[in-house]
């Protein structure tokens, strides 16, 4: 049997960007036939719904919320619901799994972790980073920033992406051999809910009792499903390819010189 888990999610409640709440979400995807969702809202680095000049208490409560009403409403319907979330460095964002609420309220220093701190600190408490869509080309980016050293592995399909960001990203993740996710990204169910198509899920043969367990197959690179509309890969390049820059072991950009969408 196969089960449909949403890896990228973001609620109204802790992302600025969010337009639907938690319970929303929940509802959306036990109708499209999902067995579970990691909500992964935008954290305090990124696009986030929680004002800085909170206690840090507070601003991990508030942040929590959409989850929390997410799970509520999971476990009222039948289904799964995970934490997580996404860090924003320079443009450069990796999502977060296998952690929770607890550890959050317990690490406040984690606001200012640099990707290699991110990495090793989330490592020590049994949870795991991925880059999510690497290659995205959007305003707040101010250019594409790999940091294949900082991750566990990529995004390789992000349904919110123009389709040509993940071209190059099947590229990369191919040609380094990393290891893959995909997720929709989605910030709306009323957005999901003009096609199922627009959805990109992991898919898995056995449902997750937690989200350890996910850290677990990423880590040791266990082979795993992928669902999306494969359309999406073919659909024309509709914008100028912003280059593109490797990090360095001190997370400096220094540029990959080469076109992604292109053979070499
Ligand atoms: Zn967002
Ligand atoms: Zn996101």
């Amino acid at each position: 049997m196969a089960f449909l888990y949403e890896m990228h999610l973001h609620t109204c409640q802790g992302s600025a960007c969010g337009r639907s709440t938690g319970a929303e979400h929940a509802r959306f995807y036990k109708d499209a036939g999902y067995q579970g969702i990691f909500v992964t809202d935008h954290f305090f680095n990124g696009n986030t719904a929680i004002p800085k000049n909170l206690p840090w208490e507070e601003r991990i409560h508030r942040f929590c919320q959409g989850y929390e009403d997410a799970k509520a409403e999971g476990d009222r319907i039948g289904l799964d619901v995970f934490f997580g979330w996404e860090q924003n460095f320079h443009g450069d964002e990796y999502l977060i799994y296998g952690l929770d609420k607890q550890f959050m309220l317990d690490h406040p220093e984690m606001e200012h972790w640099n990707r290699r701190q991110q990495l090793e600190e989330v490592h020590r408490h049994g949870g795991c980073v991925i880059q999510a869509h690497p290659f995205r080309d959007r305003g707040y980016i101010p250019r594409v920033l790999l940091g294949r050293q900082f991750c566990d592995g990529i995004e390789v399909i992000n349904t919110n992406n123009h389709p040509y960001n993940d071209v190059c990203a099947c590229r990369y993740a191919k040609e380094y051999d990393l290891t893959v996710i995909v997720g929709s990204d989605n910030h709306s169910h009323e957005w999901a809910k003009e096609s199922k198509d627009i959805l990109a899920a992991l898919v898995l043969d056995q449902p997750l009792a937690d989200s350890g367990e996910l850290v677990k197959k990423i880590l040791c690179r266990e082979k795993m499903g992928i669902k999306f509309d494969k359309s999406h890969l073919s659909a024309p390049v509709d914008s100028p390819q912003k280059p593109s820059f490797w990090l360095d072991d001190q997370e400096m950009p220094y540029p990959t010189d080469r076109n992604w969408l292109a053979d070499e």
